[in-house]
């Protein structure tokens, strides 16, 4: 079978309306993306699985944290000293990387991985991720604030905020989605890694001793989550740092692994954070962090699990899975869950005359109260197939001169192809009962 590559996913996101270059009439800007009407389509609902997935419980609630914070929050994280990354420069041809991602052997012989010359890369410099920008008209340091790389300490701030008007009893999370932007070395791989970037973050605050237990636990839920979104379990996997690869924050992690055409990189992130980042607000804020825990009457900084993962990673993971060129009929399918697909069914009138346009019309209205669906009545049946078979759309819906006769339609599955009839008045309830199973 054909592969997925990242010229062929970047390719019909364009022509799909998924993605398109940010400012692209000025020529673009480096690592900036514009998600198209199915784009945002399919990032809503991925995000929307997501949020059901962790607020449906009883025991995670949501919150929706400001992206300008106090400047302290950031030298609380850890941010504005630790959350560096290796800048190594080649003198030659001015490329830049992350010392981190060049390989050994080239970087024993300071050889440049782009021009491919000896002893020309620069000693590393750190070199901080933050973006930084100026509260109020004056552009002077008391008035720095940064753009938060991480929705994680929003959450940290709020905690007891939410814990005591919510009434919440320690094990609970707290879920937010928003934007991070970190001014990355390497940005790349179509929206895999961008500055400016959506991240979904569930906090999970747990009695200290009972950390391991529930990483384990989140662990476990974070892989299962992936599946129930329809990626292939095949292209999972699980990356547990080692000692030295941990961040300055956790005492154990572990990332959940996708297979992209570029190899197996992170899609999430799995952390036990312990008490460090509320012990250091606590210290920073001069106010006490403690939870009071009524039924043993002890008080304590909780320990933290935290599930991080990437909106925009998650949809390029979702795009790459469901990939698939289908040779024997010449057409190039988004099998994309149908939970997930922008669009669930395309109305088709076989042609436009002798009324068949007016029945799909109102079909189209009819159907609309139920799911998101499509009008096409430009070209042949099978290019407008074709084009929605490219955007993921699992059902298609004809009228031809038979429902005139009998109020007949048929419905084909992108997938199998298959089709049946079915009168127009059942198909709300037959698309329904698939969706439903799906
Ligand atoms: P990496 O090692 O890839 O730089 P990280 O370990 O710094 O990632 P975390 O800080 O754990 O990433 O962030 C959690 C999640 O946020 C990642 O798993 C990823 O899905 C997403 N993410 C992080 N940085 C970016 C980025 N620059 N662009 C898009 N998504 C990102």
């Amino acid at each position: 079978m054909p592969e997925a590559t990242m010229d062929k996913i970047v390719a019909l996101a364009k022509r799909r309306g998924f993605v398109f270059p940010s400012s692209e009439i000025y020529g673009g800007l480096n690592s900036c993306w514009d998600y198209g009407p199915f784009g945002v389509e399919l990032k809503k609902n991925i995000q929307e699985f997501w949020w059901r997935s962790m607020t449906l419980r009883p025991d995670v609630v949501g919150l929706d944290a400001s992206i300008l914070m106090h400047p302290k929050v950031w030298e609380a994280s850890g941010h504005v000293e630790n959350f560096t990354d290796p800048l190594v420069d080649c003198r030659q041809c001015k490329a830049r990387f992350r010392e981190d991602e060049i390989p050994p052997e080239k970087m024993a012989k300071r050889q440049c991985p782009n021009c491919g010359n000896k002893d020309t890369l620069t000693e590393a410099r750190r070199f901080n991720l933050m973006f930084k920008t100026f509260m109020g008209p004056v552009e002077e340091d008391a008035s720095v604030v940064y753009l938060r790389p991480e929705t994680a300490q929003g959450i940290y701030v709020n905690y007891l905020n939410v814990q005591t008007t919510t009434r919440l009893k320690v094990p609970f999370g707290i879920a937010q989605v928003g934007k991070a932007f970190r001014n990355e070395i390497t940005p790349g791989n179509f929206i895999f890694r961008t500055r400016e970037f959506e991240q979904m973050e569930m906090q999970f605050f747990v009695k200290p001793g009972e950390d391991g237990k529930w990483f384990e636990y989140w662990r476990n839920q974070r892989m299962e989550y992936y599946q129930k979104l329809g990626i292939r379990p095949e292209k999972l996997r699980f990356h547990p740092h080692e000692k030295d690869e941990l961040a300055h924050y956790a005492k154990e992690a572990c990332d959940v692994q996708y297979e992209f055409p570029f190899g197996w990189q992170e899609l999430e992130g799995i952390h036990n954070r312990t008490d460090f980042d509320l012990k250091r607000h606590q210290e920073y804020s001069g106010k006490s962090l403690l939870y009071f825990d009524d039924a043993t009457n002890e008080k304590y900084l909780p320990f933290i699990i935290e599930t991080s993962a990437g909106l925009n990673r998650t949809m390029l993971t979702v795009l790459v899975d469901a990939y698939w060129e289908d040779t024997a009929h010449e057409r190039v399918v988004l099998k994309l869950h149908p939970r997930l697909a922008p669009i669930k069914a395309v109305i088709c009138p076989l042609v436009k005359k002798d009324g068949l346009a007016e029945i799909a019309e109102k079909i189209t209205e009819d159907l609309r109260w139920h799911f998101p669906v499509l009008y096409d009545q430009q070209g042949g049946i099978g290019k407008r197939y074709y084009r929605q078979d490219e955007i993921g759309t699992p059902y298609g819906i004809t009228v031809d001169y038979q429902t005139k006769e009998d109020q007949t339609v048929t419905l084909r599955d992108r997938d199998t192809l298959d089709q049946i009839r079915l009168p127009y008045t059942a198909l709300a309830q037959e698309i329904e009962k698939r969706l439903r199973s799906a």
